[in-house]
């Protein structure tokens, strides 16, 4: 009988022996890489004595279809009750005043953290001459910034409103055919991101967390963001990590906590790609960093993604690419993005060989040249394979 998770008096989760999760297939290629990706996971899971009851719950098109509703409120009750679940990729509706299903989860479910690892995998091509020196975890804020929704729009009552209160409340003259945006910055969202980093480099055992803003031009929020960071460092972690300013560079046996400002940063991760190790920023830089990261290793049909809250314990581990709606049931697509997410998803349950063994299989199966068609077409003399030859492969290698 499949069980939930639970969290123990020590706010860590407890996995039963059959776990109940759920997921959803996604948009799209979903229903190409969801079966791939949930055969690799069930062989891993298999081997070490686990299992993962899956439970199905709907959102996208295909909650659409059945119960006329893009994003069915059963479906994140299903996430709050069992905690951890998994997603493919989902189409943004357009129009009918939905943004994007993802933000929406994430910000129902307060799950601050989206979590995102970028590596390199022998074999993949990747457009620099020395990929395996990125290996960074960035943890980008997923609440707050410009993420917010916090906008008006050009020729508006409301923004000709807002206008005018920023005229007579601040003296701020704002351009009349302005569309206006807020960038809310807070404390407690910047310090719960900075802390969940900074735990993360402390457990495994990471040389650096760097906290990355635009500080420079935007002082009361990017700049705040970077003077929390370095007041937590203090006020919490004050005996196993220190600020780059208090021991000038030379963190002894602490965890070194430093910071640059995002356009350095930009330039820095391609050209001293070694000196990266955990990143904490906020939500748009945390947006475009990790995915020019993951170009920089070729992993961008690969990348994995994490949305954590980690203080319920909460997280919805999911595909970082689109729904590559023209390639749908084709079976050709790369199953990578859900498969490595499923790993991180693993590894978040403290289920370590069941994703080391993952991981193994699918970087010997690279190695061999058997890959889908994306890096076929990239690499000298390589097996080209189907979305589920290429599930196969791996799972035969666990
Ligand atoms: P996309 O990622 O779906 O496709 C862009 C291109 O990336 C594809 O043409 C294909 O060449 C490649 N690609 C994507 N997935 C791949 C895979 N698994 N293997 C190999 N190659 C792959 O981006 P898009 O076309 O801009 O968006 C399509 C839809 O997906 C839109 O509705 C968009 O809103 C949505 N979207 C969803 C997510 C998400 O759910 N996380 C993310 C981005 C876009």
């Amino acid at each position: 009988m499949a069980e939930k998770l639970t969290l123990d008096d020590q706010g860590k989760l407890v996995v039963p022996v059959d776990v109940a999760l759920p997921y959803i297939e996604g948009d799209g290629t979903g229903v190409d890489i969801w079966p791939a990706a949930q055969h690799v996971f069930d062989t891993a899971l298999a081997k070490h004595g686990q299992r993962v009851s899956w439970m199905e719950v709907l959102a996208g098109e295909k909650a659409y279809r059945e119960t006329g509703e893009w994003l069915p409120e059963a479906t994140i009750e299903a996430f709050r009750e069992y905690r951890v679940g998994i997603k493919g990729p989902l189409t943004t509706p357009v129009g009918g005043g939905i943004r994007s299903l993802n933000v929406a989860i994430r910000q129902i479910m307060d799950l601050y953290v989206c979590l995102r690892p970028v590596r390199w995998f022998k074999g993949v091509p990747s457009p620099v001459r020395h990929p395996e020196l990125v290996d960074m975890v960035i943890f980008r804020e997923n609440t707050e910034d410009v993420y917010a929704g916090l906008e008006v729009a050009e020729g508006t009552p409301e923004v000709a409103k807002l206008r005018e209160f920023l005229h007579d409340s601040f003296g701020w003259d704002i351009r009349e055919d302005s569309g206006i945006g807020i960038k809310p910055i807070s404390k407690t969202g910047s310090q719960r991101l900075i802390r969940a980093a900074i735990n993360y480099a402390l457990e495994h055992d990471r040389r650096s967390v760097t906290l990355v803003h635009k500080g420079n031009i935007q002082k009361f929020t990017e700049g705040a963001f970077r003077a929390w960071g370095y007041e937590l460092v203090k006020e919490e972690f004050a005996d196993r990590a220190v600020s780059w300013d208090d021991c000038g560079g030379n963190p002894g046996d602490r965890l070194l906590v430093k910071d640059a400002i995002a356009d350095n940063a930009l330039q820095q991760v391609l050209t001293r790609a070694d000196e990266f190790d955990v990143i904490a920023t906020m939500n748009l830089n945390g947006d475009y960093l990790s995915d020019a990261l993951a170009a920089q290793v070729g992993g961008i049909g690969i990348a994995p993604g994490g949305n954590i809250n980690y203080v319920t314990g909460h997280g919805v581990f999911e595909a970082t690419h689109g729904t590559a709606p023209k390639y749908a049931g084709q079976d050709k697509v790369n199953p990578g993005s859900v498969i490595l997410s499923g790993v991180m998803m693993f590894e978040y349950l403290g289920l370590q060989d069941v994703a080391d063994d993952i991981t193994r299989a699918l970087e010997e199966t690279i190695s061999a040249k058997i890959v889908t068609y994306d890096f076929a077409r990239l690499m000298e003399g390589a097996t080209e394979v189907s979305c589920s030859e290429f599930g196969h492969a791996i799972a035969e290698r666990i």
